[in-house]
C-alpha cells in the first residue's frame, strides 16, 4: 500500500528557492585581498543563478544532462554556478585546480565538458591546458585576471558578467527526477585514473539536511561559516547547499588561503564556524602564535579530510576554537561520521577521547567492518578491519563517460553494493569510528600492523615538531618498517634519539613500533587537497632521496 503523502522530488532548485526567499537577506561574503570584501545576499545569488541558467541555455545551448565545469575558488559566483547548473537540469562538474595539468585534462575529456566557467586568476592554469581539452568550446571568465592569456585559443571566450547581464532574474526550473545527476567530482586518483562520483539531487538534498543537524554542524542563520574547504573538493563538504537551507552566512576566501589572510578574515568578518583539513589549521595556528589576533568569534571548527592530531585539537580548544572532528570522502558526499561526544561523556574524562575519534555514524549511513578474509568484525572497539558503508548519499558506482554503464570496481564495492572505503579502523559498541590508517598507508611489520597515524600524532605532540609523516619502507627482516619524516619548528634542534625516547615515554607507542629510520625534511609533500602525500615520500625514499 502506498502512503497518502505528497511526492515532491528533492531538488536543488527547491533549496535555491528556499534560501533565496526565506533567507534572502543572508549573505555570501567573498574576500578580495584588498579593501572591502565583496558582499552578495542570498536573494541576489538566486536572481543571478537564474540569469546564469538563462545564459547557459540560451546563449551556450547547454542541454539537459550536459556537464558544465567550474575552475573556480570559493566565491559568490561559484555558489551561483552551484545552484544554476543542477537546477536547470545540467550537471555541475567542479574541477580540482590543484591537480597536475595532465590529470585535469584527462578529467575534462572524460567528463566531456563543453563549457568551463573559470576564475580570471586561474587562466594561467587553464590557457596552456586548452589545446588538450578535446570537448571544450566555451570559456566563461569571472573575476580579476589577465584575459589576454586566452588570445588565440580555439574556444569562444565570454565575460561572466556580460553573459548574464539583462537576462531574466527568474527561471522556470524544471521538475526533474530527484535521482538525476546534479553534480560530479573526481577523486584525486592516488591510484590509477581519477574516478568520477556523480551526486544526485536527492543525495545532495538529504546530505544537506544531515549537515544541518545539531549533531552534525548544527548551524543557524545567526552563524557565519568560513568555508575554507574548496568548492572543488566534495562540494565544500556540502556547505553551500546546507547553508541555503538554513540561512547560514558564508565567508568565502577566494584565492586567499594562506594563514595570514585567513587570520585577517577571521578577525575582520567574525565567522562563528569554519571548515578545513588539518594542514590549513596547522598553518593558521603557527600564524596566530607568531602574531596573535582576535579570533574570539570563531567557536566551532570542523576538521576532517585527514586525522586531526590531538595536539591541534588541544591548541585550538585553548584558543576557544572548539574542534569538531569528522570523517568522509568524495564517495560519501562527504559526511560519514561526526565526533560529537555522547551526552553521558560530556564533562567527563572520556569527552576528549570521544572527540578524537572520527565520530559517530548519522542516520542515513550504515557501516560494517570487514576483516582480511572477508569476515564481518564486531563493533567492540578493538577488532580492526576495512570500513564499508552504504546509505542515501554514498556512491554505488563511478562515472564511466557519457552513455556508458557505471563502473563498479571490485576493490571499491562489495558484491552486495557497499562502498569499500579503503580505511582501516574499529567501531565501538556505541557506533564511534576510530580510524587507525588507510589500508595503503598501514605499516605491515612482521605480521603485525603499525598505524602510521598514531606515530604521526605522537610525534606532532612534541613541542619541537611542526609536522611529521610516517611511511612504510621495505625491510629485509620485518617486511616493512616505519620511516619517520619530521619537519622541525624554526630553530628547534631536537635529535632523533630524543624523539624516539619521547615516543616511548609513558607507553605512548609500543617499543616494537618505534621507528629506527628517521629523516628531517623541509615540508611534508601535500596532495591537491592538502593532505600528506605519502606516495611522494615513498617514492623519494625508493629513489634514495630521504636517507
Ligand atoms: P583523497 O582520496 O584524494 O584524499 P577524499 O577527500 O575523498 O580524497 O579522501 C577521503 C579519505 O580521507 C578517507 O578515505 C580517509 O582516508 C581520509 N580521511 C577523511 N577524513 C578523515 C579523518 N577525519 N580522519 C582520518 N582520515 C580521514
Amino acid at each position: 500500500v502506498l502512503s497518502t503523502m505528497q511526492d515532491v522530488p528533492l531538488l536543488i532548485s527547491r533549496i535555491l528557492a528556499h534560501g533565496s526567499t526565506i533567507h534572502g537577506s543572508s549573505q555570501v561574503t567573498t574576500w578580495t585581498g584588498e579593501g572591502e570584501p565583496h558582499r552578495r545576499s542570498f536573494a541576489e545569488i538566486g536572481a543571478r543563478a537564474a540569469q546564469l541558467a538563462h545564459a547557459l541555455r540560451e546563449d551556450l545551448a547547454v542541454g539537459d544532462d550536459e556537464r558544465v565545469a567550474t575552475l573556480m575558488w570559493n566565491n559568490a559566483e561559484h555558489v551561483e554556478a552551484y545552484f544554476a547548473i543542477p537546477s536547470m537540469g545540467a550537471i555541475l562538474h567542479t574541477l580540482n585546480l590543484r591537480l597536475p595539468p595532465e590529470q585535469l585534462a584527462w578529467i575534462v575529456n572524460h567528463a566531456a565538458d563543453r563549457v568551463v566557467i573559470a576564475n580570471g586568476s586561474l587562466l594561467p592554469l587553464l590557457a596552456p591546458l586548452l589545446p588538450h581539452l578535446k570537448t571544450v568550446e566555451h570559456v566563461v571568465v569571472s573575476g580579476p585576471g589577465d584575459r589576454s592569456l586566452l588570445d588565440g585559443a580555439s574556444v569562444r571566450v565570454h565575460e561572466y558578467e556580460d553573459l548574464i547581464a539583462g537576462k531574466p532574474t527568474a527561471y522556470d526550473w524544471p521538475e526533474l527526477d530527484e535521482r538525476a545527476a546534479a553534480a560530479m567530482c573526481y577523486t584525486s586518483g592516488t591510484t590509477g585514473d581519477p574516478k568520477g562520483v556523480v551526486y544526485s539531487h536527492r543525495s545532495i538534498y538529504l546530505h544537506s539536511m544531515q549537515v544541518n543537524m545539531a549533531q552534525s554542524m548544527g548551524l543557524t542563520d545567526e552563524d557565519t561559516s568560513l568555508v575554507v574547504v574548496p568548492q572543488f573538493h566534495v562540494n565544500a563538504w556540502g556547505l553551500p547547499h546546507a547553508t541555503f537551507m538554513t540561512g547560514v552566512n558564508m565567508l568565502m576566501p577566494d584565492r586567499f588561503l594562506q594563514p595570514a589572510p585567513l587570520a585577517e578574515m577571521i578577525e575582520g568578518e567574525k565567522p562563528t564556524h569554519a571548515a578545513a583539513v588539518p594542514t590549513i589549521w596547522q598553518g593558521l595556528l603557527a600564524e596566530l602564535t607568531a602574531k596573535p589576533r582576535d579570533v574570539s568569534s570563531l567557536t566551532q571548527v570542523t576538521i576532517g579530510g585527514s586525522a586531526c592530531p590531538p595536539s591541534l585539537m588541544e591548541a585550538f580548544d585553548a584558543l576557544g576554537m572548539r574542534v569538531c572532528h569528522a570523517w568522509g570522502m568524495t564517495e560519501t558526499s562527504p559526511l560519514g561520521t561526526v565526533a560529537r561526544p555522547p551526552a553521558h561523556a560530556i564533562g567527563t574524562d572520556e569527552e576528549f577521547a570521544y572527540r578524537l575519534t572520527q565520530g559517530r555514524f548519522p542516520a542515513g549511513v550504515e557501516a560494517r567492518l570487514t576483516g582480511p578474509g572477508g569476515e564481518r568484525l564486531p563493533w567492540d572497539g578493538e577488532s580492526a578491519g576495512e570500513l564499508e558503508v552504504r546509505g542515501n548519499w554514498i556512491a554505488g558506482a563511478y562515472y564511466n563517460g557519457p552513455g556508458a554503464e557505471p563502473l563498479r570496481p571490485e576493490d571499491k564495492f562489495s558484491e552486495d553494493g557497499w562502498l569499500k572505503t579503503g580505511d582501516v579502523g574499529t567501531i565501538s559498541p556505541d557506533g564511534f569510528l576510530t580510524l587507525t590508517d588507510r589500508a595503503k598507508d598501514v605499516i605491515k611489520s612482521g605480521g603485525e600492523w603499525i598505524s602510521s597515524v598514531e606515530l604521526e600524532n605522537a610525534l606532532m605532540s612534541h613541542p619541537d615538531v611542526a609536522e611529521a609523516a610516517v611511511v612504510a619502507v621495505p625491510d629485509d627482516k620485518w617486511g616493512e618498517r616505519p620511516l619517520a619524516t619530521v619537519v622541525l619548528k624554526e630553530g628547534a634542534r631536537v635529535g632523533f634519539e630524543e624523539l624516539r625516547a619521547f615516543l616511548a615515554e609513558d607507553g605512548k607507542i609500543a617499543k616494537w613500533q618505534l621507528p629506527e629510520r628517521w629523516t628531517v625534511i623541509e615540508a611534508v609533500p601535500k596532495t591537491s587537497v592538502g593532505k600528506f602525500d605519502k606516495k611522494v615520500l615513498r617514492r623519494q625514499y625508493a629513489e634514495g632521496g630521504l636517507d
